[in-house]
């Protein structure tokens, strides 16, 4: 059954052709520069749909990856009006993502007019958060009225490599607590109780957390006020400078991308090196908290660009944690790039993986289990 996944943004869509339930990759790519000014710009996303369905036959189903689906969805769904609706409402809290995400469901239905459309939430696997874990401690109305609480993101990811975690340990995909590490251009934590996310590090929107590319993580929200009242910033250059020009690349000056901060840093470069010392240090933090969060811990997992190629930032992160029962084998830890090992020592209680994520299969996966009954 061929399956395509499709990501799109303000200006490019990502797709791949799965033959399922193989998860073979027939078919990969990605168009940009849609709806731009330029002479080779793409016209819109209508016309970069039908540019990606050219020579694609026999498609049986359609996977969207959606940042935001809210409080509505616990796992995929098949996309009819009223999932349409709620993917709109959301759209307040993810603006970003979510307008873009529904001008590909409408690109695509268009372009397949009898195919079924999947959406598959970010947000969708940390919906097992408990109340107490999920408010801020800020009125209550405000959730009441405007649904301000922690959502999480890249749960498709930390879904994935949990249940992967498990199988690769012989063991049910509820029997373990996890730690789960997604590092790539955004980062965030997750703390997985019986196969559930319980807590995450991302919030409302994917700037709280750890440290990440150019998005500051944690930050005392005071700091937002001074900058607005002592510094005359706008609100709009404070979410800008907060999203885009803060973690890695404002700190070192350098760049949002972990290698090049490690060269400059290599070179003697102080500030790159101060980067990515608090890099580490705050997922290093996180991993404390869910540690205590969890109560028991049987294995940590990293993934992502950063957490399956970066050994070094690996070793830091873990660094010192012995008496927690987290013990890395070095020579294997320095080997592992992008596949799957286990990093840990024989001797560590704590079990420690690489194991790469591919949102996009699982994304196929669902959409082929949706279905699979017809
Ligand atoms: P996204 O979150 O957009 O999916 P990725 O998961 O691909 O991003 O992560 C991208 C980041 O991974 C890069 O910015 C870079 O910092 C890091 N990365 C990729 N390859 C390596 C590598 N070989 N060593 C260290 N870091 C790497």
């Amino acid at each position: 059954m061929k399956i395509l996944v499709v990501n799109c943004g303000s200006s490019s869509i990502k797709y791949q052709l799965f033959e399922m339930p193989e998860e073979k990759v027939l078919a990969k790519g990605m168009l940009e520069k849609i709806g731009e000014k330029t002479a080779d710009a793409i016209h819109d996303h209508h016309e970069g749909m039908r540019r990606i369905l050219k020579d694609m036959h026999d498609i049986k189903a359609v996977g969207h990856r959606v940042v935001h689906g809210g409080e509505y969805f616990k796992e995929s769904s098949i996309i009819d009006e009223k999932v349409l609706k709620i993917i709109e409402d959301y759209a307040d809290l993810a603006p970003l993502h979510n307008p873009h995400n529904l001008t590909g469901i409408k690109a695509a239905s268009q372009a397949l007019p009898n195919v079924p459309q999947v959406a598959s939430f970010d947000t969708a696997f940390h919906q097992t958060i408990p109340s107490y874990a999920y408010l801020y401690a800020i009125p209550y109305e405000l959730y009441e009225k405007y649904r301000i609480r922690r959502y999480g993101f890249h749960g498709t990811s930390h879904r994935y490599v949990a249940r992967r975690a498990a199988e690769l340990e012989n063991k049910g995909k509820y029997d373990l607590n996890i730690i789960t590490c997604h590092l790539g251009n955004g980062c965030s934590i997750t703390a997985v109780k019986k196969g559930k996310s319980i807590d995450t590090s991302m919030g409302l929107t994917p700037l709280e957390g750890v440290v990440m590319g150019t998005r500051s993580g944690d930050i005392d929200p005071a700091i937002i006020f001074y900058l607005a009242e002592r510094r005359g910033m706008k609100i709009k250059e404070i979410n800008n400078l907060l999203n885009k020009k803060s973690g890695l690349l404002g700190f070192s000056g350098i760049s949002n991308d972990v290698r090049e901060v490690r060269k400059a840093a290599n070179k003697g470069n102080k500030r790159a090196e101060l980067a990515l010392d608090i890099f580490c240090y705050r997922i290093k933090k996180y991993i404390g908290a869910y540690m205590a969060a969890l109560g028991h811990v049987d294995t940590i997992v990293f993934t992502g660009g950063i957490g399956e190629n970066a050994d070094r930032l690996r070793r830091e992160i873990l660094e010192g944690l012995e008496e927690l029962g987290i013990k890395l084998d070095k020579q294997i830890n320095d080997k592992t790039h992008q596949c799957e090992a286990l990093i840990s020592s024989p001797d560590s209680r704590i079990k420690v993986w690489v194991i790469p994520t591919d949102e996009e299969a699982r994304i196929a996966h669902d959409a082929y289990l949706l279905m699979e009954p017809l």
